[in-house]
């Protein structure tokens, strides 16, 4: 495993003659990897020629009032994973080269951003979009995976692609967790053995949501009542929202009649936790 910190050597690895007819996977991530993150790289690795994972903690997704800088990073534990798992490169950029001292340019994907994260954590969206467009241009992969864990982000980086004309495919893949149903992620690192079980409230209320439209419930107001039942029965949780959207284009619903994503975010004591489930007809 080749470990890449500056841009142009990055550029430079991709720009080989041997890539010509040849794959480039990418996934991007934020390190602290866990079996979420794996299942990304697994898939590319199969999938693809050569598989590049980049781990940067992005400045410019977090708020100031959110966790940038107890944000978990254990860079040495991250590369002995990756070295095992076999990619083909570490791309580790750094802060000052991404974003120099007179940078200016951001992209934006409207209407998506305006709902569900894009509502509750402003200019979020504006930075993910920002850096995943820098690290495409500066890796210059033919595939990109993504998980469905951060659903909203999975369609967010679509459009972005698409609508920007750009050669990528963007994959999605399914959300890893642990063996109680706690969606994995990086910041479940921050919960105390009381908040973690206080955490699998989301899990179960989007499970009980797909039991409840299995069972014929159409109504995604008492869907949402429900979950909130879940979640409030437990002291010391915060919901941020529920909802029950069109999958794309993240509108409320008021009938399941169809394929609807019901996406959950909820501070459980410090920690912000997000989690989803697609129900109803295919
Ligand atoms: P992050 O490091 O949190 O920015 O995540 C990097 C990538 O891993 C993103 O595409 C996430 O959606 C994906 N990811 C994070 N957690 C999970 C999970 N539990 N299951 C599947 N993918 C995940």
């Amino acid at each position: 495993m080749k470990i890449i910190t500056c841009i142009n050597e990055m550029k430079e690895w991709s720009s080989q003659t041997f890539f010509k007819d040849k794959i480039i996977g990418f996934v991007p991530t934020m390190g602290s990897l866990h079996e979420g993150h794996l299942s990304l790289i697994k898939a590319s690795i199969a999938e693809c020629d050569a598989t590049v994972v980049s781990i940067f903690v992005n400045p410019s997704q977090f708020n100031p009032n959110e966790d940038f800088n107890s944000y978990p990073r254990n860079i040495e534990l991250d590369k002995k994973i990756l070295h095992k798992i076999g990619i083909d490169v570490l791309f580790t950029p750094t802060q000052e080269d991404l974003y120099p001292n007179k940078y200016q340019t951001f992209v934006t994907v409207e209407k998506k951003t305006n709902y569900l994260c894009g509502a509750s954590r402003s200019g979020f969206f504006r930075g993910v979009t920002t850096i995943v467009l820098k690290l495409f241009n500066i890796i210059n992969p033919n595939i990109a995976y993504f998980g469905e864990k951060d659903w909203q982000q999975l369609e967010v980086v679509r459009t972005m692609t698409h609508d920007l004309n750009m050669n990528i495919s963007i994959v999605g893949k399914p959300i890893v967790r642990d063996k109680d149903g706690l969606a994995m992620s990086s910041r479940n690192g921050y919960l105390s053995e009381e908040d973690r079980s206080k955490a699998l409230s989301l899990s179960k209320a989007l499970e009980l949501a797909q039991n409840l439209v299995i069972k014929g419930e159409r109504s995604a107001e008492n869907i949402r009542t429900e979950i909130r039942k879940v979640i409030e029965q437990k002291q010391g949780t915060e919901i941020d929202y529920i909802s029950v959207c069109d999958p794309e284009s993240f509108t409320e619903q008021t009938e399941i009649y169809s394929k609807v994503l019901v996406a959950l975010a909820v501070k459980v004591g410090n920690t912000r936790l997000i989690d989803n489930r697609i129900i109803g007809n295919a």
